[in-house]
């Protein structure tokens, strides 16, 4: 794991950026050059993207595979206030 990668991730569902809550239905598929939401990097074709619309938020999300993993555990820690 990344930890570069779960900073930034943190640092997006704290500000906002990212949603917390579940994702209703996920899609599997091989990237074709967008941008991962969690790490800003191009998803290329021999990377797994991940993608779906969380039922909480209505939020669009597109991941690389470890991204969403990360994403899927860091989620669930309560924000600090
Ligand atoms: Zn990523």
């Amino acid at each position: 794991m990344d930890a570069d990668v779960v900073r930034l991730l943190i640092r997006r569902l704290q500000d906002g950026r990212l949603p917390h809550g579940r994702i209703g239905e996920v899609w599997f598929q091989a990237g074709t050059g967008q941008r991962c939401d969690c790490c800003g990097d191009v998803i290329t074709p021999n990377h797994t993207k991940i993608s779906g619309v969380s039922v909480d938020e209505w939020a669009a999300i597109q991941f690389h595979a470890d991204c969403f993993r990360i994403w899927e555990v860091e989620r669930l820690v309560p924000v600090p206030t």
